[in-house]
């Protein structure tokens, strides 16, 4: 991609009304733009940032049998109706809207009841099970405030895979698989240190759910953390019953300020029992579907991300998730130059490299600045200077001292 080629821009200021830092930053570097309170389009590098990200996500959901899917925003009331939770009392977040007709309608805040009315029509036998249908969709949520940027949005991106099994047994071993397949991809996009695997409260059917909390100065929920242990308690299940249970002391555990970045929970027959989603077992019985659900919140780990991989002149991108991974610039319009810059855009980009190639006609200064806005990982410069010495001026964003490389020693580095 040629910078000259993309209609986004750098600004030197956020909007006023905007405090979060993720997304003050996040709209400088033109990666998305704020339309509302918690209401962000994401623009062209923004959206790749976005979609690297749920590229890490659905390579493990798809590494432990997930069926990748898209349902509806748009939701009949009927099968909310039967699980009691249509009512704007028991779900407060709810947007409605209605039908010419005066149907009314709402826009799906989480969807396990319309995944349990969908899998009436897949599931009837034992044979059919266990599966693992997910999807990445956005979300709509009435949420109070909205303050923290892509950290918490009205409208916001979800990963959300549904378990369905037979058993408790087979239910309790898929929810230990997919807590490893959560822990892989936090290490993935560089939070494994930060991240802790939660204990929380567990509703009618387990003791306890977990979240996967990343310790944040803004975070807006309190954990308390038990570092040698690696996991941590949320403040709602926070008691002596529940630190015997788990075998620490009150002592050991720190308290910390943490975002929640996923969740992973058993549901039993919450929702099959109401939508009776039954299955037939080996002895011809008819029996209700174990479920679990599992959230990862992509568009909230974006926010995260930029909010944590940042310094005071913009954006560090870790490799996995950086729009592009290379930010070639080249400076001034000497036609060697010129010659030698489009030249190894076209070797970088025919190696399967992502470049993003500042081929403008601005100021070095300006190139730089906006390169350290974007935090791309990899500054490769292009100058009369650097031809004289026979190579490249290479830079890493996240810092230490520029060298002078050969194209071979740069396809090196970047291999
Ligand atoms: P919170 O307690 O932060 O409101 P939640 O318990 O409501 O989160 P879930 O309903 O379990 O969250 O949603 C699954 C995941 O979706 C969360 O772990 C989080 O990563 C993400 N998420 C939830 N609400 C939002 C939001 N308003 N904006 C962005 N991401 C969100
Ligand atoms: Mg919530």
């Amino acid at each position: 991609m040629k910078v000259s080629q993309l209609f986004t821009k750098t600004a030197k200021n956020a909007p006023a009304d905007e405090v979060a830092k993720n997304a003050q930053l996040l709209i400088r570097a033109g990666y998305i733009h704020k339309e509302m309170a918690g209401v962000y389009t994401y623009l062209p590098l923004g959206k790749r940032v976005l979609e690297n990200i749920i590229q890490v996500i659905r390579e493990e959901m798809d590494a432990i049998g997930g069926n990748e899917m898209a349902l509806t925003a748009l939701q009949a009331s009927d099968a909310w109706k039967a699980s009691g939770r249509w009512s704007d009392e028991v779900m407060d977040v709810w947007f409605k809207t209605k039908l010419a007709n005066g149907t009314e309608l709402g826009l799906a805040p989480t969807h396990e009841e319309p995944l349990t009315q969908l899998m009436k029509n897949f599931i009837h036998s034992y044979k059919d099970l266990p599966v693992y249908p997910y999807q990445f969709q956005t979300k709509f949520r009435n949420e109070i405030r909205s303050k923290s940027g892509l950290m918490r949005g009205r409208e916001f991106w979800m990963k959300d895979l549904y378990s369905f099994s037979r058993t408790q047994a087979e239910h309790d071993a898929f929810y230990d698989k997919i807590s490893d397949a959560y822990r892989a991809i936090f290490a993935r996009l560089g939070l494994g240190n930060l991240t802790y695997k939660t204990f929380a409260s567990g509703g009618s059917f387990a003791k306890f759910s977990h979240e996967f909390q990343t310790l944040s100065p803004v975070g807006e929920d309190t954990i308390y953390v038990h570092k040698e242990k690696q996991i941590a308690i949320n403040q709602e299940v926070f008691t002596d019953e529940v630190l015997a249970e788990l075998g620490v002391a009150r002592d050991e555990l720190v308290e910390e300020k943490a975002v929640e970045v996923g969740n992973i929970f058993t549901l039993g027959t919450r929702f099959s029992e109401p939508l009776e989603l039954r299955f037939t077992d080996e002895n011809g019985d008819a029996q209700p579907v174990i479920m679990g659900s599992y959230g990862i919140g992509p568009s909230r780990l974006m926010g995260l991300l930029a909010e944590h991989f940042a310094d005071d002149k913009g954006l560090v991108w870790p490799e996995a998730i950086a729009p592009y991974r290379v930010y070639l610039v080249r400076i001034g319009d000497a036609e060697a130059v010129t010659e030698r810059a489009d030249a190894l855009y076209e070797a970088l980009t025919a190696q399967g490299i992502e470049v993003l190639y500042d081929d403008r006609d601005e100021r070095p200064g300006a190139k730089f600045a906006d390169a350290e806005l974007l935090g791309i990982p990899h500054r490769v410069t292009v100058s009369e200077r650097s031809i004289e010495q026979e190579g490249v001026e290479y830079t890493a964003r996240s810092g230490g001292e520029s060298s002078i490389l050969t194209q071979d020693e740069l396809l090196a580095k970047l291999a």
